[in-house]
């Protein structure tokens, strides 16, 4: 079982009863190890030592004693022969941790005098062997490896590194599947998380994790609230299925919020990570690539977002997949299913989740959508999904976007896939904005315009003048805040008000319902969003 450490850095005797206390709330947290790092503590007596002791010998939880030096990310400054006092008094103290973390570099250089420092003979505690590195994976990294198992002192090894990429962790799972003793492999960094959370499906001994944001030992740590309530650590084994939300950025995402509750609710044997991976092509075909390849690993499928829909399609045909229609019309794709015999499929669920989101607000049928006049409002990568789904759906459709060029390209996209139904235009934005584009029955905001956090954050897509009233729905598709400058704008006219929120619950449980085979749990996502918005 990968047992959850808490590192509490104690660099002071007046810090071990604050440090107790935490150790106490990650006891209840569910951590299973401490790691007393006493890096900073001094070392010039016996009393600077004994806090140390005390830490030991109160700790509630079994504990790893690490004084880690500066050239390996530690804050302990002392040479080998000075660290040496230290651990001799502590391995002779009466108070025993459960494993003393040591650097193999310094083990290496002085490995008969650590043998009797550390009382290793006597086996009476566990040694951990470690190596880290900040600056990426090291060159002689399987030769430290061997070096770590052919060691008889070294009971535990533990490698750790930053990630340059995703698939980075792929390593340090085989290493972990291959290992011949017990072993801690982690990779640090925004790319590192993975290594993190999925330590316990490779049977990595330990996985590190912080207890507030901001207090991590090594950077990509995790807090402890989250390896448990949102990756459902304790559930994951060797059998479960990953996924994850692959974009640039992806940190902000509510996707593993809402995914990995829905796991949870529905009981389905699944994790979903943010997959961060940067915005060219090679980048994005390389690491799925690697991920759909590796059996053991078991990816199953993603959501993918800015700026990979259209690297998704592109990835999907290139390996033989199968490409949904509606998205090979509208030239993107969000999301990826990876089927149990390497085969894979990606659809679009924005079109068919905006149509729900719209029908649903106005309590119509989606056939009754036929004829309809639209107006959408933008001709970004929304626009394109919402444009092709009304088309498909019969509506007349006109756009409406600052860049005429960007509305006349995807309505001539959209005519040219639209056979027989009905009509499909642009519309004249200084129009719309005096109020004289002519009235629409439903107007949809595909503009980041009113989005939180954007530069039209208070601003909204339509005029003061335009026609809404009671016959009239509007849409709008940002769905942070809730309630943007265009819904109340249309609230205050009386018009049906149809929020983006739906529409992105909608997209999330249909990309749900694709991976698991069961309907996403709506409930569930909407309180889910609504506590973490
Ligand atoms: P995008 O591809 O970058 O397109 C942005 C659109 O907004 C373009 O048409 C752009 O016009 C227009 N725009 C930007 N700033 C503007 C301004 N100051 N004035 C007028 N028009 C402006 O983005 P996207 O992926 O389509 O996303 C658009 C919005 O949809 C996002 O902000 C997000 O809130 C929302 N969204 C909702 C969901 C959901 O599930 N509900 C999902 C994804 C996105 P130009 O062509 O002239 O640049």
């Amino acid at each position: 079982m990968t047992r959850i450490a808490v590192p509490i850095f104690v660099r002071d005797s007046a810090e071990v009863a604050a440090a107790l206390g935490k150790a106490q709330r990650a006891a209840a947290d569910g951590a299973r190890l401490i790691e007393w790092r006493v890096d900073g503590l001094p070392n010039e007596s016996a009393e600077g030592i004994q806090p140390a002791i005390d830490l030991i010998k109160e700790s509630p939880l079994p504990c790893i004693l690490t004084r880690r030096t500066v050239d390996e990310g530690g804050e302990c400054t002392e040479n080998d022969i000075q660290r040496g006092v230290f651990f001799s008094a502590i391995a002779h103290c009466g108070f025993l941790p459960k494993f003393f973390d040591f650097e193999l570099a310094s083990f290496q250089k002085h490995e008969s005098s650590w043998r009797s420092v550390l009382n290793i003979d006597e086996h009476e505690v566990s040694l951990i062997l470690s190596c880290h590195d900040f600056d990426g994976r090291p060159a002689d990294l399987i030769q430290r490896v061997e070096a770590m198992t052919n060691e008889p002192a070294c009971d535990v090894i533990k490698l750790v590194w930053m990630a340059r990429s995703l698939r980075d962790n792929l390593e340090a799972f085989d290493l972990l599947s291959e290992r011949r003793k017990p072993m801690i492999a982690l990779c640090m960094g925004r790319f590192g998380l993975m290594s993190r959370v999925l330590a316990p499906k490779f049977g990595g001994l330990v996985t590190y994790a912080c207890l507030e944001a901001g207090e991590a030992s090594a950077p990509g740590q995790p807090t402890v609230e989250e390896l448990q309530d949102l990756y459902r650590f304790d559930r994951i084994g060797a059998a479960t299925k990953v996924y994850g939300v692959i974009g640039w950025p992806v940190e902000h995402s509510l996707g593993p919020r809402i995914h990995n509750a829905g796991f949870e609710a529905v009981e389905h044997d699944g994790v979903y990570l943010p997959l961060p991976i940067p915005p060219e092509y090679e980048h994005f075909k390389a690491t799925v690539g690697s991920f759909v390849d590796h059996e053991r690993l078991n990816f199953r499928g993603a959501s993918v977002t800015i700026p990979h829909k259209e690297n998704l399609l592109r990835f999907v045909k290139e390996r033989g997949g199968t490409v949904d229609p509606l998205a090979e019309r509208i030239g993107a794709a969000n999301t990826l299913v990876v089927e149990d015999d390497g085969t894979l499929a990606c659809m679009n669920t924005d079109a068919p989740a905006a149509i729900d989101a719209l029908c649903k607000g106005m309590e119509i049928q989606r056939a009754e959508l036929d004829g309809r006049r639209v107006a959408v409002l933008g001709a970004g990568g929304v626009a394109r999904a919402v444009v092709a789904a009304l088309c498909d759906a019969g509506a007349s459709v006109t756009i409406f976007n600052r860049t005429k060029d960007r509305a006349e390209t995807l309505a001539a996209q959209q005519k040219a896939a639209t056979v027989g139904r009905a009509g499909i235009d642009v519309g004249d934005v200084d129009a719309l904005s005096q109020g004289s584009a002519g009235r629409f029955q439903i107007y949809i905001n595909c503009t980041s315009l009113g989005m939180a956090g954007g530069p039209g954050a208070d601003q909204s897509p339509l005029p003061d003048n335009a026609p809404l009233d009671e016959d009239t729905t509007v849409f709008d598709t940002v769905y942070t805040p809730g309630r943007t400058p265009l819904i109340r704008h249309a609230e205050a006219r009386g018009a049906r008000t149809i929020f983006g929120l739906e529409m992105f619950l909608a997209q999330a449980a249909m990309q749900f319902e694709h991976w698991t085979g069961k309907a996403g749990p709506m409930d569930v996502f909407r309180g889910v969003v609504m506590e973490h918005r």
